[in-house]
């Protein structure tokens, strides 16, 4: 079948959107007896690639997003000379025209059940000041959240926080299958290009995923400014920790508000964890990002961390099963 004018628009966006990463994986491949991190990585990618072809809608589906919608995501600074990769899972809060808003009001789509609130604004800054690409969601994780895993039931929430989410409520199989394939795996598809590309270059990328979270959650009033979640591999996580809390007046959360540990995530184990690359995900607490003075101050503040702790030789190594389960 023809693919309609939609799909033709949609791919053309996609190709432009992957097109500085195309035939990465093959060079990573070429490296692959010189290197068994760059097999690791090369394996991976193919797994990746494979599930998402999984999630390919079937013909007959009508495709979600249409021409007056935004690309998936976005890439800011893809030549960036670090070997930092920065990733907001939940920078933007677009619907696919053909969805509506789910039934929710603006008054719910201005919260952080949409989207992690200040972090697009932060991530940019951060993004130029310190020359690292960047890659931003567009859609709300209402729609579908990027960072879970395509089986975990919040995937596509029926609430959030407490608030049905009524758009989501009985969706077919296919309905599910357009989401995955036109949202959530052209990003990630392209994270894993950059990261594929990086790495067949010679450079071990630092991965570095930004967060913001509600300072209130179930009636508890958080107290951290910013919190750092981590897993097995302190090399990033550590150091990061103890340089914020050289910050003064700074209150820097340990696996807080949330746990690197939960098993929720999906982009860190599947771009960090799964290829051995140092990485850490960084939570800032939305109240003080709001506004762009306080994502100046915050980038400003992350600018100088990230500069003391990226130096470190081990965070440019590949590490396989190694670091530290408390
Ligand atoms: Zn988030």
């Amino acid at each position: 079948m023809e693919p309609s004018g939609a799909v033709k628009s949609r791919l053309r966006r996609f190709q432009a959107a992957s097109r500085p990463a195309r035939g990465a994986a093959s060079e990573a491949g070429a490296r692959i007896d010189n290197h068994g991190g760059f097999f690791y990585a090369a394996a991976r990618i193919a797994t990746i690639l494979a599930l998402m072809q999984d999630a390919q809608p079937p013909k007959t589906a009508a495709t979600l997003l249409g021409p007056e919608d935004p690309a998936p995501f976005a890439v800011v600074n893809p030549q960036g000379r670090t070997d930092l990769l920065l990733f907001c899972d939940h920078a933007g809060r677009a619907f696919p025209a053909r969805l509506g808003t789910l039934g929710l009001g603006p008054r719910e789509l201005d919260q952080h059940i949409a989207w992690d609130i200040g972090i697009a604004g932060l991530g940019r800054r951060l993004s130029a000041s310190l020359d690292a690409p960047l890659f931003l969601t567009a859609y709300s994780r209402l729609v579908i959240d990027c960072n879970r895993h395509l089986d975990d039931p919040t995937s596509i929430p029926q609430e959030s926080d407490r608030t049905p989410v009524p758009g989501n409520r009985g969706l077919t199989p296919d309905e599910r299958r357009c989401r995955q394939a036109e949202i959530f795996a052209p990003y990630h598809t392209a994270l894993s290009a950059l990261i594929a590309k990086r790495l067949a270059d010679g450079h071990v990328p630092v991965i570095v995923s930004l967060h913001s979270f509600t300072p209130v959650m179930n009636g508890f009033q958080r107290p951290w400014h910013v919190g750092v979640l981590w897993n097995r591999d302190p090399r990033l996580a550590v150091p990061l920790m103890q340089r914020l809390a050289e910050e003064p007046d700074l209150v820097v959360g340990d696996n807080e508000p949330y746990s690197g540990r939960d098993g929720h995530g999906y982009s860190i184990k599947a771009h960090a964890e799964a290829l051995g690359l140092a990485h850490g995900l960084l939570e800032i607490r939305q109240d003080l990002i709001a506004a762009e003075a306080g994502q100046e101050r915050w980038a400003a503040i992350l600018h100088r961390v990230l500069k003391d702790v990226l130096g470190r030789p081990l965070l440019h190594e590949i590490r396989k099963g190694e670091g530290v389960t408390p």
